[in-house]
């Protein structure tokens, strides 16, 4: 039976940490490390996003600064923001809330981040660090599984990986931070063939593809550690990508689905945050 990664309690700890170093940020530098989080329009799901973000911010000594701007709002307009954000001394990180309203584009926003304050890792800048195996602000899910990974003592030296999901957000950059620990990765996605097949090799599955259930217990080797991104809202509440109670069988190590990934995601933000401020003043 699989021992179960406790996100939350890992992302407790980590938080604790990271208040402290805020703390002693603010006493250094006379001003707290600063998040401007940016919505546009009332998505509810990004509304609840952005609200948990502010919190955490608030609970750790991180100042967030509140940008809420109408459906309509025009390009210029929001661009006009990131640019008066990038040049604000008290603003270290910028967040977007993606997805934008369809008459916007998102990647035309997130170039006009500064990289310095990219804290999402999204911007072409940083995702090329990745790729160059010189991280700077990395993708906040795949950073907060790297920590799961170190925290639990999970072995990636020539292990077998399967990362199910190419998404900037989380496959790709995944692929590439397991690939930097010297897994061996295997990268699936919709158009791969016999998908099981390459399950059952695995050392190590992280699973992003937004498909409840999709990973079979039975596909999963015994001893392998499966890490679980899917978060999918259901009849029967929220769901993970993976069959759970049958992949626990089978695993030494498993996140569950809630209380895994989603809480290390904004532990995270709030650790990118802090490392862009301590940049700014380096
Ligand atoms: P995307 O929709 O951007 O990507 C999904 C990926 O899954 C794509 O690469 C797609 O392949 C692949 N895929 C779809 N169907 C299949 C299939 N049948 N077999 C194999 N691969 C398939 O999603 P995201 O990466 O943004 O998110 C993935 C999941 O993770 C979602 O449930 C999301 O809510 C969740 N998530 C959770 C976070 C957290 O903090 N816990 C943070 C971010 C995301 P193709 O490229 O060919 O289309």
């Amino acid at each position: 039976m699989a021992i179960i990664i406790d996100g939350n309690e890992l992302s407790r700890k980590k938080r604790e940490d990271i208040k402290e170093q805020a703390a002693s940020f603010a006493t250094r530098y006379s001003r707290p490390a600063g998040l401007a989080v940016v919505l546009v329009g009332e998505d509810p799901a990004s509304a609840i996003y952005v609200r948990n973000k502010k919190k955490a911010c608030e609970n750790t000594g991180i100042r967030s600064f509140d940008y809420h701007l109408d459906v309509a709002t025009g390009r210029e307009e929001l661009l006009s923001l990131v640019k008066q954000l990038n040049g604000d001394p008290e603003v270290d990180g910028i967040l977007v809330q993606l997805p934008l309203p369809a008459h916007l584009d998102s990647q035309e926003i997130l170039l006009a981040i500064d990289p310095g304050k990219d804290v999402d890792g999204f911007h072409p800048y940083n995702m090329g660090r990745l790729l160059t195996g010189e991280p700077t602000l990395v993708p906040c899910t795949p950073a907060g599984i790297m920590c799961m990974f170190r925290e639990y003592q999970v072995e990636l030296k020539g292990k077998d990986a399967v990362v199910v999901g190419r998404s900037n957000i989380v496959g790709k950059p995944m692929a590439l931070l397991l690939m930097m620990e010297h897994a061996t990765v295997t990268i699936c996605h919709s158009r791969t063939r016999d998908l099981d097949r390459k399950v059952k090799a695995a050392d190590i599955v992280v699973a992003a593809i937004g498909k409840p259930d999709l990973i079979r217990g039975s596909w999963i080797r015994d001893g392998a550690v499966v890490i679980d991104v899917g978060m999918n809202r259901t009849d029967a509440g929220l769901k993970g990508d993976v069959e759970f109670e049958e992949a626990k069988n089978h695993a030494s190590l498993i996140t569950p689905v809630p209380g895994g990934v989603g809480p290390m995601t904004i532990t995270m933000l709030l650790d990118n945050t802090l490392r862009a401020a301590k940049s700014h003043v380096s």
